[in-house]
């Protein structure tokens, strides 16, 4: 019997929720807002928006408490809920998704220290709907499995051969919705999914992920969400010596660095104004255009080194909330790959059509919403419908 599936994305500050019938339709999505301040619930329901404020100070456990007995009492499907979730890190032991027992969620627990700024949110909203409702089924869905298969040479760093078996590793992240676009091509246009496609997940957080026949054989980030691209407010790739400099000669410690990393780098550190890419491309600070320069730049850079990788390219795929809306980052992509043969529509592109590439375009330019949400549905009454499959592990 297949249940009605609830999505729950747990971050820092925010829990995002998407209610799915028995048929994968999306019923109901909103998200809690400002948790550790004054939180906010907003849902989008039967096409309506509404918004409450919750009490300040409610934790996760009683905003994840608040909401499902809300979606169990609002909906007469909830009966027989299961539950997916997004977490960030599987580690090297779960390349697939993953039913939630005793044992996993131990060895989850191992695993927080290579996301501390991410899996304890994905973990603790796990334990808390254990908690209150011990009976219902729970699914973990990793960024990091869509490229387990990932192989040497582009797993590796340049340390001794011990790190790298202490897990100090490329993983790679943003795998729901690579694979999203991944089996989304294979529907669409399998001659192009068959080839070899760079998709181009453009979000506040931002990756490219090079794909052959579908598959992830390389990605721009790696052990931790820092790497590869310039984002919203990460810094993207950084020459290690320069955190050495920072933390030897400039007085900073492990969180003033964090700090700077993760929260304060990227499109906000470098204008200076927003992490917002609709800020800045409305913007005439001139530090505007040097974020957007630098970012596209980053793009670029990376975009370069996948497609040797993958000795030439078929097609490129725009997705995430840059990827999908801004017709701007993509027509400065896409110029640059003149020389590859990618020729942009730009009549197609100003209006975030499927296929922006002209009918010539020797490289085929898509833009294809992602859909991470729909991915740990699909995910989740897959595993629930097929148990025997549920310890997917590698060694
Ligand atoms: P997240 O990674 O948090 O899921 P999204 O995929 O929603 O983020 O992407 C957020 C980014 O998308 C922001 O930088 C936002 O400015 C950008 N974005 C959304 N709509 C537009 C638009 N119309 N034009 C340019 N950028 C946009």
């Amino acid at each position: 019997m297949n249940r009605p599936i609830l999505v729950i994305n747990s971050g820092s500050s925010s829990i995002k929720y998407c209610l799915y019938s028995t048929d994968l339709k999306c019923l109901d999505r909103g998200q809690i807002d400002r948790l550790g301040g004054q939180p906010t619930l907003t849902s989008r329901r039967d096409g309506e928006a509404h918004s409450r404020e919750l009490h300040a100070g409610t934790s996760h456990a009683q905003a994840l408490e608040q909401l499902l007995d809300e979606l169990m009492a609002s909906e007469a499907q909830t009966d027989h809920l299961a539950v997916g979730h997004r977490v960030v890190h599987g580690g090297s032991d779960f390349s697939a998704p993953v039913t939630i027992d005793d044992s996993v969620l131990q060895r989850l627990q191992a695993i927080v220290p290579l996301a501390p700024l991410h899996q304890p949110y994905n973990l603790a909203a796990i334990g808390a709907i254990r908690d209150i409702y011990p009976d219902t089924p729970q699914v973990a869905c990793f960024d990091t499995a869509f490229h387990a298969n990932i192989g040497k040479p582009a797993t590796q760093f340049g340390l001794p051969a011990r790190y790298h078996d202490a897990g100090v590793r490329r993983y790679g992240f943003h795998g729901l919705s690579y694979e999203y676009i991944a089996t989304r091509l294979a529907d669409t246009d399998p001659q192009l999914a068959a080839g070899r496609v760079i998709a181009a997940h453009l979000g506040n957080g931002a990756s490219l992920c090079a794909l052959h026949g579908g598959q992830s054989v390389d990605t721009s980030m790696g052990f931790s969400t820092l790497e590869g691209l310039m984002m919203g407010t990460r810094c993207g790739r950084l020459d290690p010596g320069a955190l050495l400099y920072m933390q030897a000669s400039m007085g900073m410690d492990v969180e003033a660095v964090t700090a700077l990393l993760y929260h304060e780098s990227g499109l906000k550190g470098v204008s200076g104004i927003s992490h917002d890419m609709r800020d800045l491309e409305t913007s005439d600070a001139p530090q505007t255009r040097e974020a957007i320069d630098l970012y596209v730049y980053r793009i670029l850079a990376e975009l370069g080194a996948l497609a040797v990788g993958l000795q030439g390219i078929d097609g490129l795929v725009f997705t995430g909330g840059i990827g999908e809306n801004s017709a701007h980052i993509r027509r400065r992509v896409s110029e640059c790959l003149g020389w590859l043969g990618a020729e942009l529509d730009e009549a197609a592109n100003e209006r975030n059509a499927r296929v922006i590439s002209t009918a010539g375009s020797r490289i085929k330019l898509c833009v294809i919403p992602t859909d991470e949400e729909g991915m740990i549905a699909r995910h989740t009454r897959e595993r629930l419908n097929h148990p025997e499959e549920l310890k997917d592990t590698r060694t």
